[in-house]
């Protein structure tokens, strides 16, 4: 058999692999024993020898190995493996009840770091995202489909991660049939369509459940009294359609034209009156400025923007721009409204964005309370020891 290849690290560099965090970068590593494949379980090592983790080998990657486990007695193979994915579904079974749009597998928190699956009804959507789990497709594959009943799995590996480990795109069809054009969720008591080749991530974004859930249950709180509701960067309008439940009036705006014209079909999906949704192609930042120049007012507005900071490198730019959209849409809501604002910029924790977002209350001349603070839902979790998992935040302001 196969010499187990080892990574040595530097002297010192041992310390994140002690409090469990699961990435080495190439400059913690002093020496490579063997020539580990992409992909090839290692073991890590301290500088002195001690025994730290196994690892996936990523050779081109600066995040040159992500651990698998802290554990000398686990064995990294296929039973491992699908023990992992059957573990990540278990835990989300309840969830099923709200919405059969569920993130399954949310790579580094469920201990399968660059894999994520997505189930839309009965198809699911996988995105291999490091050379680890990409060396065990097959077997990912397998368990996956063993874990969920699913005998449909779209491959959609088509984003910028996989070029950073030295993998060509992958896009089609991973297991059994083609998926239709659009398959139709549930989540809550709304439904909508969603297109798993042509849409962002694996086409819908499931994060935000628990907020659409919310904003509706704001919305409800107007019944009865003429109620305006404005959705900033709207997508496929799932914000739209919940806002709009309560039968108040929403006016939806996105960039993208495909983005407008499902959202327009997920309003008649759900029934909703033609009269009562208003769509706008148009960049966020300045329609936000000629709704006010028209003199404009809402009582509920959800900011969800794209992430502006990809990285570290971006955080002043971006900071910038958080700030201008809130700012216009605080002006913009009625005294006793409701704001629900948010950032999906990893690079941008919750503490800054709330100061950013208190820069903009400040600026825009109003006082407002925060009632809450948001989060991605329970399908995406955050792993205690890998703190850069976190990404999605939010706030929901009231003005006073
Ligand atoms: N809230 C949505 C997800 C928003 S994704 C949901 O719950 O599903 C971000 C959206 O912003 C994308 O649809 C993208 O087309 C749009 N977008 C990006 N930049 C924009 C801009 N400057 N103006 C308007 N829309 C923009």
């Amino acid at each position: 058999m196969k010499a187990v290849a080892e990574l040595v690290l530097k002297p010192g560099k041992e310390r994140s692999l002690l409090r469990r965090h699961p990435w080495i970068y190439d400059t913690a590593i002093g020496r490579v024993k063997g020539s580990p494949a992409a992909g090839e379980t290692v073991a890590v090592r301290g500088h002195d020898g001690r025994w730290l983790a196994w690892a996936a080998y990523s050779p081109t990657s600066t995040l040159r190995a992500r651990c698998w486990s802290f554990a000398e007695a686990d064995g990294i193979d296929d039973s491992w493996l699908a023990a992992r994915v059957h573990e990540a579904v278990a835990r989300r079974a309840h969830l099923a009840a709200a919405s059969d749009a569920l993130r399954l597998v949310f790579g580094e928190a469920d201990g399968l770091p660059g894999l994520v699956v997505d189930r839309y009804a009965d198809q699911l959507v996988v995105q291999f995202q490091a050379a680890g789990v990409e060396a065990h497709r097959q077997s990912l594959l397998d368990a996956l489909v063993a874990a969920t009943g699913c005998a449909d799995v779209f491959d959609r590996s088509d984003s910028a991660g996989r070029t950073r480990e030295g993998l060509a795109p992958a896009f089609g069809v991973a297991r059994g049939a083609e998926p239709p054009a659009r398959i139709a969720i549930r989540e809550h008591a709304r439904r909508s369509w969603v297109d798993v080749r042509a849409g962002h991530k694996t086409g819908y974004y499931i994060d935000q459940r628990d907020n659409r859930e919310l904003s509706s249950g704001l919305a409800a709180r107007a019944r009865g009294r003429p109620f305006a509701a404005l959705n900033c960067f709207c997508y496929t309008g799932g914000f739209s359609v919940a806002m709009a439940a309560a039968g108040g009036e929403v006016l939806s705006i996105d960039s993208s034209a495909e983005a407008l014209a499902l959202a327009r079909e997920n309003w008649r999906l759900n029934g909703l009156p033609d009269a009562a949704g208003h769509w706008q192609a148009a960049n966020v930042f300045e329609a936000l400025r000629s709704l006010r120049a028209a003199g404009r007012s809402f009582d509920l507005i959800v900011l969800d923007p794209p992430k502006f900071a990809a990285s570290h490198h971006h955080v002043e730019r971006a900071a910038r721009a958080y700030k201008d959209i809130n700012l216009s849409a605080l002006r913009l809501l009625a005294p006793g409204g409701c704001l629900l604002t948010f950032s999906c910029s990893g690079a941008i924790g919750v503490e800054l964005f709330q100061k950013i977002v208190a820069g903009a209350v400040i600026d825009a001349g109003v006082e407002a309370q925060m009632l809450r603070r948001l989060a991605a839902g329970e399908d995406h979790p955050l792993r205690m020891t890998h703190p850069e998992g976190e990404y999605l935040k939010g706030l929901l302001l009231q003005r006073l």
